[in-house]
């Protein structure tokens, strides 16, 4: 029987895995946050939610304030502490 698990991509490594081992996030004006349910979403693997380099890019790729980069970080910093 085949599982029929949802597959998304890392918007950083471009690497697919299943949907429920990625990160969910939200972006909305120029702000990166965990989805809340409603608008567009995007996901992060574990592995580049460690990767400073990847993180920089994607700061940069969505136009981040140094504010709001700050949070980014350390909300993925918090994400991989509670596992
Ligand atoms: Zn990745």
């Amino acid at each position: 029987m085949q599982k029929n698990e949802p597959i998304r991509m890392c918007i950083a490594c471009r690497e697919r895995d299943l949907q429920k081992k990625l990160i969910r996030l939200q972006q909305n004006n120029n702000n990166i946050f965990p989805y809340t349910g409603q608008g567009r979403s995007f996901y992060l693997c574990s592995l580049c939610s460690e990767n400073e380099k990847k993180i920089k890019g994607l700061v940069k790729r969505f136009r981040l304030s140094t504010d709001d980069s700050e949070r980014f970080v350390k909300y993925l910093k918090e994400l991989n502490k509670n596992g």
